[in-house]
């Protein structure tokens, strides 16, 4: 034998009722052998308890009441003529009084579940089906605790084993869940959602096979998929672990539910109404599984809080606290203690709060006047969020998600034998919060949030790259890229979902001007995780906003060398604002476009290795100047307007000529190994002549001939096979404050690495104590839209890879 279990919205008319009737007679027609429990109706209990409110509060309560009937009596061959007498014959006796017990609302509220029975006896009925209306107040008896009693064992198990032995064969039970009757026969009920307590109660007494529960959602998930979107199905619990999720709130797997099912091994499968081929979850008595499996939530509580320096010391006060709780019917679900016995936190539903701290008020008003307790106070809109199978050991990968953005748990702790760790966040924070945790936990993909600055060549080659990855990106790597903010310097596109390939079109027709705050705003509003601001603009000014994003919770990424280059107190004044805030800031492609030098730098610098020098050429533009003029018989002026003619130049050749570029670099590198110099510290050899310096670009154009003498003039002089080289070299001693940086033209040997330098490659040389005269070498494209962007995207990867 099956039992099967329909709740409330899977019998809402219209839709679910029809469907559940269809389960029921797919199970008959399969010969199944099988009894249905069903809750009320729809929202019949809710109404219910609505109606009997407003009759004591003598409020208008008649058209509610008509509605709900007409509702309830959808079919009119039931006859619902005594449940519905009865409940206007109550609502009357209530509105008179104006009072109800706890008795006459438990007999109200059972109606629902009596009419649900009726209809859908009816139902099979009229196709054909022997039901049978099977009223659980006759069967299941229970204790006098009207609203949560308790089934009395021996008596409901020998009137249900008897009823079933007197209707079986070809007839089907439907029987009424929630509701049961104490020895006078007074109705009773289960608690809230006690149905599925009822469907276990008879599948234990029965021996059934299998309780399958037809909900409206697919299963128990990983979370409340209202809530993550990402959220997923689990296949399979054990007891144990369903009986974890349900102290934390699961209604389906109340602790009540399923100790009867655990008792005589009963699997219990949560399946949809709505979507019954579906598998469901199933719920067994097999070995628990390792690793995390569900977050939960209880949305809607409030921290209280006493504190008392007196309490040091003191016994007895946990004891008291509980035992106002416990008078008053407040449940207490998490509970925080310092060590110090200064304070106590307790956490209780919103709605017990005033209650609770009235009472603890009255109780330790003794402990005020003789200052043992100096402060009781209450933390509203908090919510708490449980990982369940979470330990310890790995609760800093969580936990390190939240604080990086910006979530701080208001307090956080542990069960000692269950693996559960539950937080407490403001309630402002819970979606983030809940988002940020089962990323992080269940591998579905991170979702990275970036706002791009600066749409130029480089900034538009990498939200071109990052649309045509992302997709392979989220597979290969389960992190999903999502471009919410592209802004230039006037005007931001906005789009929390992520912009797409015509952004071009749409921030000229939608941009809107802004400011950086408008952006932290956006992003604080849709709740967004893992932000990271990128700049790719060429502004001196944007700088500016470093500190302010970092504050907020953006991580920092630039191919912009501003930051870098400006004075060294600047420089530490960042740094010391993204490690108060945990941020991080990159700028790979700040020296060598995406070759992968400042991380190899930062990585010999951190692991203790000694670097005793670093040398080489910078500029790929003055790579492919000095390697054409070094081997080819041509006037030097001829070789830079070929370079001018390709692009590989600045608009006005002389940013490139005058060295200030390599310079900025060869001070960035210098920095990495904590040297303090400043920009004006740099040896910058210029390669401008001196009349050529001033003047407008154009005039400077027409005059490059007048170089071709003096740079004629220095490659002749060289020594025999030796080529000119323009270099960045940092040197000294690097173990002191300052090192020697120097930016000059050389004349190298021909037959050594930096003499067979090729096109318009970088090219550098990394000399560390353990390497000795064997320096370390990279070398490849160290300029260019395409590698630039890479080399940016690469840093979004390493970001978006941490923590
Ligand atoms: N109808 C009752 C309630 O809404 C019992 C149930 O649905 O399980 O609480
Ligand atoms: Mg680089």
């Amino acid at each position: 034998m099956k039992i099967l279990k329909f709740g409330g919205k899977s019998l809402t008319y219209g839709d679910g009722f029809e469907k559940s009737v269809e389960i029921i007679l797919e199970k008959i027609r399969n010969d199944e052998k099988i009894a249905v429990v069903v809750s009320a109706i729809a929202n019949a209990t809710d109404e219910l308890e609505q109606i009997l409110e407003k009759a004591a509060k003598n409020e208008i309560y008649l058209e509610q009441l008509d509605t709900f009937k007409k509702y309830q009596q959808s079919n009119f061959s039931v006859d619902l003529s005594e449940e519905f007498r009865l409940l206007e014959k109550t609502f009357e006796g209530v509105a008179l009084l104006g009072d109800y017990s706890k008795k006459i609302k438990d007999n109200v509220l059972a109606q629902g579940e009596v009419i649900s029975a009726k209809m859908v006896t009816q139902a099979l009925k009229d196709k054909g089906i022997n039901a049978n209306f099977s009223d659980t107040r006759l069967l299941i008896k229970t204790d006098g605790k009207f609203g949560d009693a308790q089934p009395l064992e021996q008596v409901s198990k020998k009137n249900v084993i008897n009823h079933f032995k007197t209707n079986n064969g070809t007839t089907v039970n439907i029987v009424t869940g929630f509701i049961g009757s104490n020895i006078n026969n007074d109705t009773t009920t289960l608690g809230r959602n006690g149905s599925n307590y009822t469907a276990s109660l008879i599948a234990n007494y029965l021996d059934a096979e299998e309780l399958q529960n037809y909900t409206h959602v697919d299963g128990i998930y990983t979370a409340n998929p209202d809530l993550v979107l990402d959220a997923k199905k689990i296949d399979q619990l054990s007891f144990n672990e369903a009986n974890e999720l349900a102290n934390f709130g699961a209604t389906i797997l109340h602790a009540k539910t399923i100790i009867p099912l655990l008792e005589k091994n009963i699997p219990l499968r949560i399946l949809n109404t709505f979507n019954h081929e579906n598998q469901g979850t199933l719920i067994t008595s097999a070995a628990d599984t390792a690793g995390i499996k569900s977050l939960s939530v209880l949305e809607n509580v409030s921290l209280v809080n006493l504190e008392g320096r007196g309490l040091l010391g003191k016994t007895g006060i946990d004891a008291r606290i509980f035992k106002v709780m416990g008078d008053h019917d407040i449940s207490v679900s998490i509970i925080s203690q310092g060590s110090s016995e200064r304070g106590i936190g307790i956490v209780v539903a919103a709605d017990k709060a005033s209650k609770a701290i009235i009472e603890l008020e009255k109780e330790f008003e003794n402990d005020f006047y003789s200052k043992d307790v100096n402060k009781i106070s209450v933390t509203d809109n908090v919510s708490v969020i449980s990982i369940i199978g979470q330990d310890l050991s790995t609760f800093h990968k969580p936990y390190t998600a939240l604080i990086k953005n910006k979530i701080v748990p208001i307090l956080f702790n542990n069960t000692v034998t269950g693996k559960n760790v539950s937080l407490v966040v403001h309630k402002s924070q819970l979606y983030k919060a809940l988002n940020v945790i089962h990323g992080e936990i269940f591998g579905v993909s991170k979702k990275i949030n970036i706002a791009i600055f600066g749409h130029g060549v480089v900034g538009g080659t990498l939200i071109s790259q990052i649309l045509t990855s992302a997709e392979s990106i989220e597979k290969r790597k389960a992190i999903k890229l999502n471009i919410f903010a592209i802004a230039n310097s006037k005007k931001v596109l906005l789009n929390k979902n992520g912009i797409t390939s015509n952004w071009e079109t749409e921030i000229q027709n939608n941009g809107i001007s802004y400011t950086i705050e408008d952006i932290i705003a956006f992003a604080n509003e849709h709740h967004l995780e893992n932000l990271i601001a990128i700049d790719n603009t060429a502004s001196s000014t944007f700088v500016e906003n470093y500190i302010p994003l970092a504050e907020s919770s953006f991580d920092l990424i630039s191919s912009n060398k501003t930051a870098n280059t400006l004075s060294y107190d600047f420089y530490k004044k960042i740094r010391k604002s993204l490690a108060d805030n945990q941020k991080n800031y990159l700028y790979e492609t700040n020296v060598g476009a995406g070759l992968p030098l400042i991380d190899t730098i930062k990585l010999l610098h951190h692991s203790g290795e000694n670097i005793t020098k670093i040398k080489g050429v910078f500029s790929g533009t003055l790579s492919y100047l000095f390697n054409h003029f070094s081997s080819e018989d041509r006037p030097f002026s001829e070789v830079l307007q070929e370079a001018i003619n390709k692009g590989f130049t600045e608009p006005d050749p002389r940013d490139d000529l005058s060295g200030n570029d390599v310079g900025r670099k060869l001070l960035i590198l210098a920095r990495e190994l904590d040297l303090q110099n400043e920009f004006d510290e740099v040896n910058i050899q210029n390669l401008i002549p001196d009349k050529l310096i001033n003047g407008d670009k154009s005039d400077f154009l027409n005059r490059l001939t007048e170089m071709d003498a003096e740079y004629q003039a220095i490659k002749e002089n060289q020594k025999p096979n030796h080529v000119l080289r323009y270099i960045g070299e940092l040197s000294g001693d690097l173990q002191q404050q300052k090192g020697n940086l120097e930016v000059k033209l050389v004349s190298v040997p021909v037959d050594t690495a930096l003499g067979q330098l090729k096109g318009s490659d970088s090219f550098f040389e990394i000399y560390t104590e353990s390497y000795g005269d064997r320096p370390i070498v990279i070398q490849g494209a160290g300029a260019g839209s395409a590698v630039t962007a890479r080399g940016v995207f690469g840093d979004i990867l390493r970001l978006s890879e941490k923590g």
